[in-house]
């Protein structure tokens, strides 16, 4: 079972950031209002989560611990999820590669509960000191699989990849409130602060109010997909691609066609060596994406690519024709 739970670990546990991912969304389908990461040496000594949601019972702690455990889904709405989690892998891959403790307490509960793992292995549940909430703390990640450590990236890059993973679920959930902390050596320094506010709000802190100054609102729909959102001006645009959140139906995803329909948008106005700013957040019915291709799920299979392709690049040089350009 140890053997098997690292094997799948690998596949949703690659690096802190995906740690910090799946923790920041067990917060957030536990409706969490208020999230705060802590991280040490880019995250692989230490990464907690500490959120302000509803909290997992003592009694239901080995359990939600345990492989393909989760609260989540009861077999008939697989095509129909609300919830970012409904694998129930992540905390037992975390606790197959480093040393995990959660410690929670629900609303209705008269003390908190504490329960770790390490390499697998689990002890039984103790009663903690915890006003409400979860605490999840994942200490020395891939201590046991020096191979996996050795291609993590320099401390810097690492937390640099946990500040975009938080800065694209805040931009997801703008009514959270996110911090995320460098806690090395004993310090406290804040990366990241976004206060709860609205879509608004939430787009002008993580890009900037520049970027809104200089940004197309989207509204375009096609065949039961809506692509909304914002989109720089090509004179706002930069060297990287860092600054492009793409959502579908509220979760951040990474995909290939989606970033090529977006720089196929910009083809004719933009320098091969420039990348556009842009917010893009896609809806549609469930049933016309598959968000489950990849156990880290930030890839996407939709059921007609073309259209969607054709709805992003038409929407993107509809406004850019608006503007101007
Ligand atoms: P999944 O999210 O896919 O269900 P996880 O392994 O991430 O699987 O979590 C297992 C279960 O633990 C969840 O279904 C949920 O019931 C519980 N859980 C995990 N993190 C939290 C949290 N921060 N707050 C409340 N419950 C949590
Ligand atoms: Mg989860």
């Amino acid at each position: 079972e140890g053997a098997v739970n690292r094997i799948a670990a690998g596949e949703v546990v690659e690096r802190p950031a995906s740690a910090v991912k799946e923790l920041v969304e067990n917060a957030l389908d536990a409706r969490a209002t208020r999230v705060t990461v802590d991280i040490a040496d880019g995250g692989r000594t230490l990464i907690r989560v500490t959120d302000d949601g509803h909290g997992i019972e003592a009694a239901d702690l080995p359990l939600a611990l345990s492989r393909h455990a989760t609260s989540k889904i009861d077999g008939s709405d697989l095509l129909n999820i609300h919830s970012f989690g409904f694998r129930g892998e992540a905390l037992a891959s975390l606790g197959a590669v480093g040393r995990l403790t959660v410690t929670s307490r629900t609303a209705g509960a008269a003390e908190g509960a504490t329960i770790r793992v390490s390499g697998g292995r689990m002890d039984p549940p103790r009663p903690a000191a915890l006003r409400g909430g979860t605490v999840v703390e994942l200490r020395d990640l891939f201590h046991a699989t020096p191979a996996r450590l050795k291609f993590l990236k320099s401390e810097r890059s690492e937390g640099m990849a946990v500040a975009d993973a938080i800065r694209r679920l805040a931009m997801a959930e703008p009514a959270v409130a996110f911090t995320l902390r460098d806690v090395s050596d004993g310090g406290e320094r804040v990366l990241f602060r976004a206060d709860g506010s609205d879509a608004a709000g939430r787009l002008a802190l993580v890009l900037g109010r520049d970027f809104i100054r200089n940004a197309m609102p989207l509204d375009a729909a096609r065949d039961g997909f809506h692509l909304g959102g914002h989109a720089g001006l090509p004179t706002f645009s930069r060297g990287n691609a860092v600054h492009q959140y793409l959502f579908v139906n509220g979760r951040p995803v990474r995909d290939r066609m989606l970033t090529g329909a977006l720089r196929g948008a910009y083809s004719d106005v933009l320098a091969k060596d420039r990348h556009a700013v842009a917010a893009l957040f896609l809806t549609c019915d469930p049933v016309l994406v598959d968000v489950n291709v990849h156990p880290a799920k930030t890839e996407v299979r939709f059921r007609d690519a073309g259209l969607v392709r054709g709805l992003i690049v038409s929407g993107l040089r509809h406004a850019l024709a608006e503007a101007g350009h």
